[in-house]
This record gives structure tokens, C-alpha cells and sequence, in this order.
């Protein structure tokens, strides 16, 4: 979608250090990390937050939880424990208009979240 960063990250027309890629999703690591280990994991499609998902998505959405559990395990944030984050309108932080996992990893996480 025209003007939406993650479609050109997507696009390679905006730079990124991508971790992962295939067919349907994107990881590259995020430019103001909040751990040791931040990827913002994407689908090529555009969903604008996660309340534009509709049925057809469910596979996708499902992918891009396991692409986030196989980098955790390459990134050896597995055991020692990660977070994953989906932030869904401003009120919860969403910031870019283009569904992404927050993978964080390699340092304690509290709870609740702030
Ligand atoms: P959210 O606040 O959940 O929408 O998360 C958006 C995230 O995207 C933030 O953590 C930003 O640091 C990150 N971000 C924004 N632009 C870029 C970019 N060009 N490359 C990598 N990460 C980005």
C-alpha cells in the first residue's frame, strides 16, 4: 500500500536488516530496538491492524507466530524466554498501520506490560 513503510520494507525499496523472508512474511530487525533482540516479524499483505484480519488470514497469521518461534530458536532467546507483541491501534502503541509481531528476546520482561 502506497505511503506504508513495511510495504516498502516489504518491497526492498526502504532499507532493513531482514532475519527471515519467504513467500508470505518478512522479519527484519526493528531501527529503535527495545531489547537485545527486537524483530518485527510482517506479512507481504497489507492488513492494517490485526481487527482488518478476516478468515482467509488465519494460515498467515499462524506463520508468522512459527516464524517468530524459529527465530527465537536461532537467535537463542528460546529458553532463556521471549515476548511476543502485536500492538492494535494507537491505544495499545501501534504506530505503523501494517500488522507486525513484536519478537523481543535477551533480557527480563515484567508484567503487566507498561
Ligand atoms: P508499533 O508501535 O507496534 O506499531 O511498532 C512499530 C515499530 O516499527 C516500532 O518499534 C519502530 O521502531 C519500528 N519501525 C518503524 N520504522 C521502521 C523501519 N523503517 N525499520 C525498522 N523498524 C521500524
Amino acid at each position: 500500500m502506497e505511503g506504508c513503510v513495511f510495504c516498502r520494507i516489504v518491497a526492498k525499496e526502504v532499507q532493513s536488516k531482514i532475519a527471515y523472508e519467504d513467500e508470505e512474511v518478512v522479519a527484519f530487525h526493528d531501527v529503535n530496538p527495545q531489547a537485545p533482540v527486537h524483530i518485527l516479524i510482517v506479512p507481504r499483505k497489507h492488513i492494517p491492524t490485526l481487527n482488518d484480519a478476516v478468515d482467509e488470514d488465519q494460515a498467515l497469521l499462524g506463520k508468522m507466530m512459527l516464524v517468530a518461534q524459529k527465530l527465537a530458536r536461532e537467535l537463542s532467546v528460546a529458553d532463556s524466554g521471549y515476548r511476543l507483541v502485536l500492538n492494535t491501534n494507537r491505544g495499545a502503541g501501534q504506530s505503523v498501520f501494517h500488522i507486525h509481531l513484536h519478537l523481543l528476546g535477551g533480557r527480563l520482561f515484567h508484567w503487566p506490560p507498561g
